[in-house]
């Protein structure tokens, strides 16, 4: 018997590489989980607020299926952000509102425009949906290429234009400029805030989607709100595309630990703002210590990740070097990014670690080509 195929798009897509679970590397290692720095997501390396541990211990009404129009959470991010509830879709982390997005904007066959490097999941979810994905790099220094985009745009007549700011993975904002700009071209600006709370106050752009009809914003807790594990995010709409979304949502999207979990949360946003204060803090020490390596050049993050140019070394024998040592970042070799890493910011004592361990490294010679460390 002869089944029919899978669709073509997803057969055709390489798999996305998430990073490995702790449990995993660590028994790769040889190392006990508590003893890795992780360092390669960008995680808050302080999780959840105590408050938010308690209401979930607390949690009641779980046998019940919680509310699908998200009332409560909606009504909160609506008081914090000041944007009416109802432009607010929730969601299981901005992956999802990114791939609902695309289910709702991108017919198959169309394109989608993303400014690589950047995250990946943009152009992986177009694929996904049977789009095309139209690239235009960054330059070199990981500015816009303003002209490039609207040349693609004349060209491609692309329907969505996704952009990070800050930008993963080097941690640069987008300038009001820059997205006025991008704004007055015909198709949606995609703006994926999941950083924004570690960039200087008045950096985010949330409140312009109600002056403006093709902008969409996508939020995160999984970042500096420390919930990653538990998959909560938002987005931001035009007020034409909100009964749309409400029909392809899943009803039950978000868990009600989830939901919870953002809420306490929102309730508690003096004692948040200290632990992204700590984050911020540790990412200046980072920036200067990574600084004193003369095979090692920083850039700057207004983010909770530093991107770091390696010369003289190949980044991956560093990434390796790191590992052997317990401490996981991200490396990176490809076009745009050549013989780069990313080091998340962590608390003090992993910074520590971290610092440790490249000393150590640095007084070993370099590996030479292909010899693993
Ligand atoms: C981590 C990340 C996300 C994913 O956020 P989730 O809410 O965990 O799905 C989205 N965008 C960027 C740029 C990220 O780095």
């Amino acid at each position: 018997m002869k089944l029919p195929a899978v669709r073509p798009e997803v057969a055709a897509l390489p798999a996305y590489q998430p990073v490995q679970p702790l449990h995993v590397r660590a028994r790769q290692l040889g190392l006990r989980p508590a003893d890795l720095v992780k360092l390669d997501a960008n995680e808050n390396p302080y999780g959840p607020l105590p408050a938010v541990r308690q209401a979930l211990a607390g949690l009641e009404g779980l046998h019940i299926y919680p509310d699908p129009a998200r009332r409560r959470l909606r009504a909160a991010l609506a008081a914090w952000l000041d944007v009416p509830a109802e432009r607010i879709l929730a969601g299981a982390g901005a992956d999802e509102l990114i791939d609902l997005t695309l289910r709702l904007l991108l017919p198959p066959g169309e394109a989608a425009l993303t400014c690589p490097p950047t995250f990946s999941m943009y152009a992986f979810g177009a694929r996904l949906n049977g789009g095309r994905v139209v690239a235009v790099p960054r330059r070199a220094d990981f500015s816009l290429d303003l002209d490039g985009i609207r040349r693609a745009v004349a060209r491609e007549k692309p329907r969505l234009l996704f952009l990070a700011s800050p930008n993963n993975p080097d941690g640069g904002l987008l300038s009001q400029a820059e997205l006025d700009a991008l704004l007055d071209l015909p198709l949606y600006l995609v703006l994926d805030e999941a950083y924004v709370e570690f960039a200087p106050a008045g950096s985010s752009r949330a409140r312009q989607v109600l002056q403006r009809p093709n902008l969409i914003v996508l939020r995160t807790f999984s970042k500096w709100g420390g919930l990653a594990g538990l998959r909560v995010g938002y987005g931001l709409f035009p007020s034409a595309l909100m009964p749309h979304l409400w029909k392809l949502k899943p009803p039950y999207n978000l868990n009600a630990a989830a939901e919870t979990a953002a809420l306490v949360t929102l309730q508690r946003l003096d004692e948040q703002r200290r632990r992204t204060e700590a984050i911020l803090a540790e990412r200046e020490r980072l920036s200067a210590a990574l600084r004193a390596f003369p095979w090692l050049h920083p850039l700057p993050s207004q983010a909770n990740f530093i991107l770091c140019r390696v010369s003289g070394r190949r980044a991956a024998d560093l990434y390796r070097q790191l590992m052997a040592r317990g401490i996981l970042i991200r490396y990176f070799n490809k076009p745009g990014l050549r013989d780069a890493i990313r080091i998340s910011v962590g608390r003090p004592e992993d910074t520590d670690r971290l610092l440790q361990a490249l000393e150590d490294i640095a007084r070993q010679p370099a590996p030479r080509q292909g010899e693993r460390p």
